[in-house]
């Protein structure tokens, strides 16, 4: 590879920059990984179970990131779902790390929603395909500005989502089965990490559909609000 004075990309590369609070720097977004079925009240409802013995992921392109308040309704869906979650900032790559080793990586914490097309995802699992199009469509992990928190654990807090002003989703991080340092130590066992990754950590129960024009406020004690109009 050249040296990084000399390299000229064929067309400008595509990095995606977040707003953290209180701070003039953006956070480049690199690779996005959601955890599946984290709250047993969550796997229940979608007549699925916990994953007692190991956690699953999928993941979303970091184009699906947005810090907008107004998101065009997705195109291809009649069944569009709110999961309101924690997401996980990371400012250091790893590789192999136990949970012990895991908070000196975290950058800080945000507000996440993981906008899924339920009718799609319902189709794939029914026929063993992957989850791609009903999770990583353009705008579909909305995230609220980072709350910049380095090297600090979250383990509890009100997590929690209204819809028009009515509230669906309430929940503690308590109940979270894989707890944040757990997530990102076995993530690293399989991947390498890398500063800019982040991680969703799941949705408790309360998930329901989204319409045109709808109005989605979420909420995470000490983290931050979210907001944002299906337009
Ligand atoms: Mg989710």
């Amino acid at each position: 590879m050249a040296e990084d004075s000399k390299v000229h990309f064929a067309f400008k590369p595509i990095i995606r920059g977040m707003v953290i609070s209180e701070s003039a720097d953006l956070f480049p977004i690199g690779k996005v990984y959601c955890v599946g079925r984290n709250y047993s009240d969550h796997a229940k409802e979608m007549e699925s179970k916990l994953d007692q013995d190991q956690p699953f992921f999928f993941s979303k392109p970091a184009q699906a990131v947005t810090q907008s308040n107004s998101i065009p309704f997705p195109t291809q869906t009649e069944n569009l779902h709110h999961e309101v979650e924690l997401v996980v900032f990371l400012k250091s790559g790893c590789s192999d790390i136990s949970p012990s080793e895991a908070s000196q990586h975290i950058f800080g914490y945000a507000v996440g929603v993981d906008l899924t097309k339920r009718d799609l995802q319902t189709a794939a699992k029914k026929n063993g395909k992957p989850w791609d199009l009903s999770k990583g469509f353009d705008n579909s992990a909305p995230i609220s500005k980072i709350q910049k928190n380095e090297g600090v654990l979250l383990s509890k807090g009100v997590i929690s989502l209204k819809v028009n002003g009515q509230e669906k989703q309430s929940s503690n991080l308590l109940h979270m089965a894989w707890k944040v340092d757990e997530l990102i130590s076995w993530l690293s066992k399989f991947i390498t990490l890398k500063a800019g990754d982040i991680i969703f950590t799941g949705t408790p129960s309360g998930v329901s559909t989204l319409n045109l024009n709808d109005k989605i406020e979420a909420e995470i004690e000490n983290v931050g609000t979210l907001s944002f109009d299906l337009i």
